[in-house]
C-alpha cells in the first residue's frame, strides 16, 4: 500500500495545485501552464480560477506601508503560488512592474491612478510585461517555437510586442487596423522587428479579433504551429491586472469608502478590479466608463447584452463592439444581472464629450487627461457628485501623448512628447498588409 501512495504522489500533487476553467464549461479543468500558452479554451470560452483565494484583515491593514511590487507578489503568490515558487514569482513581479504608479490628487476626492509609466506609456504594460515572463517560465525548456497571436485596437500591439520583445523561443505577431491607431501607436509595435512582425489589416479591430480567434479555433493550423493569445482574454494578462487596486485603494485617504473607475473597453481591466474586490479589497464600487461604444451601459441598463459593430472615436482603445471579458463578469456573477448592477455602475461620452471634459479638466485643474481617461474622470464626477461621501480614483491608462494630435487639437497647444516615446517615432516602420479574409491570414501563419 505505502508504494502505491509513493507512486500515486505525483497525481495527488497536481489535485492540490489551482485548476482552471472555462466559463463556457464545456472542456475539463486546465492547469495554468495550459491555461496560459492556450490563451482561449477549447470551447471558445475564458479561463478563470476553480478558487478564489481569500486575503485577510492583516493583509489589508498593514498594506498601505508596502510598494507595489510587495503588494503584487503577495497577490500573485496567493493566486499562483501553487505552480510557481516564490522566488520565480518575485522575479516575474519584479520585472513586470519596472515603473512607478503614481496615485495623483486631481480635486477633492478625486484621484488619478497613473498607469502609464511604463514603457509604452499605457496600462497594458503591466499584463503584458506579466504575461510575457510567465509564458518564457514555461516554455524555457521546449523545442518549438511558441507564435503569440494580438488583435490591436492600438495599446495591445505596443504593450505586447515591447513586453516580449528579444524573449528567445516566442514570436510575435501582431494584427492592427490600417489607419485606425494613432502614430505614436503604430511606431510602437512596427519599428521593432526582431522576434515581432506587424499586419496591417484592411479592415477594424473587430476583424483583427476574428482573424485571431479563428486562428485559435483552427485545428488542422494548430496542429502545425503553437498559437498562443496575448490579448487581454490570456489569464496571465488579465490577472496582474487586479494588482494595482489593491496599491491604488492603499494610497487613497482613509476613513471614507473608496469607488474605483475603469474606462473600458474588452473589460479586462476592470474585470481585474472585480477579481480583486472578490479576493477581499474593500471597494465599495465599480464604475464603467464607456465611449460612444456604450454595448455595457445598455446592458446595465436593459440586461439584455448586444454586441455590435465597433464605432471609431478618439478613445480608440476602447472600440470595441463586442466585450471579450463580460463573459467573465458574467462568470463572476452568475449572471444575475441586480448583482452586477448592485457593484457596477455605467456612464458613456460622445467624442464632443470627451473633448469637452478634457479641456475644461485642464482648464479647472491643470490636469492634462487622455482621451480614454476623460471617459473614467467625467464619470467619477458625475458619480462623486450623487455620492459625495465617497473617495474615488480613476485609472488613467495612458499617457496623453499618446494621443497627441487629438489632445493637441482640443487643448490648442502642443503638449510635450516624453523622451520614451519620441524614441519610438524615429525608427523604420515595417509591417505587411492583409485583408480581413481569414483564408489569407491562415495562409500567412502556414508559411512562416
Ligand atoms: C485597452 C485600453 C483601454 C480598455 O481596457 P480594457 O481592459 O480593454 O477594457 C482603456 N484605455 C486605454 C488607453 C487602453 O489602451
Amino acid at each position: 500500500m505505502l508504494q502505491k501512495n509513493v507512486y500515486f504522489c505525483p497525481s495527488q500533487l497536481l489535485i492540490s495545485k489551482m485548476k482552471y476553467y472555462s466559463t463556457n464549461k464545456q472542456v475539463p479543468l486546465s492547469t495554468l501552464k495550459d491555461a496560459v500558452l492556450k490563451g482561449l479554451a477549447d470551447d471558445n470560452g475564458l479561463y478563470m480560477p476553480e478558487r478564489i483565494p481569500q486575503l485577510g484583515s492583516n493583509f489589508f491593514a498593514t498594506l498601505h506601508t508596502k510598494t507595489p511590487q510587495e503588494i503584487a507578489l503577495e497577490v500573485a503568490v496567493a493566486l499562483f503560488g501553487e505552480d510557481i515558487a516564490v522566488a520565480e514569482l518575485r522575479s516575474i513581479v519584479h520585472g513586470a512592474l519596472s515603473f512607478d504608479i503614481p496615485l495623483v490628487k486631481v480635486s477633492d476626492n478625486l484621484y488619478s491612478l497613473e498607469l502609464f509609466h511604463g514603457p509604452t506609456m499605457a496600462f497594458k504594460d503591466v499584463g503584458a510585461r506579466f504575461l510575457a515572463r510567465m509564458m518564457q517560465h514555461f516554455t524555457r525548456n521546449e523545442r518549438a517555437e511558441t507564435n503569440v497571436l494580438v488583435a490591436t485596437s492600438g495599446d495591445t500591439g505596443s504593450a505586447v510586442a515591447n513586453g516580449f520583445l528579444g524573449i528567445e523561443g516566442i514570436t510575435v505577431t501582431i494584427l492592427y487596423p490600417k489607419g485606425l491607431v494613432s502614430k505614436i501607436q503604430e511606431a510602437q509595435f512596427t519599428t521593432l522587428g526582431q522576434n515581432v512582425c506587424a499586419l496591417e489589416v484592411e479592415g477594424t479591430f473587430d476583424d483583427c479579433q476574428r482573424l485571431a480567434k479563428q486562428a485559435f479555433l483552427d485545428k488542422e493550423l494548430n496542429a502545425q504551429r503553437r498559437l498562443t493569445s496575448a490579448n487581454s482574454i490570456n489569464l496571465a494578462r488579465f490577472i496582474p491586472q487586479a494588482f494595482y487596486y489593491f496599491w491604488g485603494w492603499a494610497q487613497m485617504p482613509k476613513g471614507s469608502e473608496v469607488v474605483a473607475c475603469v474606462p473600458s473597453g474588452n473589460f479586462g481591466n476592470l474585470t481585474a478590479g472585480l477579481l480583486a474586490k472578490r479576493m477581499g479589497l474593500p471597494i465599495k464600487h465599480f464604475i464603467a466608463a464607456n465611449n460612444a461604444n456604450d454595448i455595457f451601459l445598455k446592458y446595465l441598463q436593459t440586461a439584455t447584452f448586444s454586441p455590435r459593430p465597433s464605432i471609431a472615436t478618439i478613445a480608440n482603445a476602447m472600440d470595441v463592439g463586442n466585450p471579450s471579458n463580460f463573459a467573465r463578469i458574467m462568470d463572476l456573477y452568475g449572471s444575475n444581472h441586480a448583482n452586477v448592477t448592485a457593484d457596477i455602475s455605467g456612464y458613456r461620452y460622445s467624442d464632443a464629450q470627451i473633448r469637452d471634459v478634457i479641456k475644461r479638466t485642464f482648464s479647472e485643474t491643470g490636469y492634462t487627461l487622455d482621451p480614454h481617461g476623460a471617459c473614467a474622470y467625467e464619470a467619477l464626477r458625475e458619480y462623486l457628485k450623487k455620492n459625495n461621501t465617497v473617495n474615488g480614483f480613476f485609472l488613467e491608462t495612458a499617457h496623453p501623448a499618446k494621443f497627441k494630435e487629438t489632445v493637441d487639437d482640443i487643448l490648442g497647444t502642443a503638449i510635450a512628447i516624453p523622451q520614451k516615446l519620441q524614441a519610438f517615432m524615429s525608427g523604420q516602420k515595417q509591417t505587411i498588409g492583409m485583408s480581413n479574409r481569414y483564408e489569407d491570414f491562415r495562409e500567412f501563419l502556414m508559411k512562416n
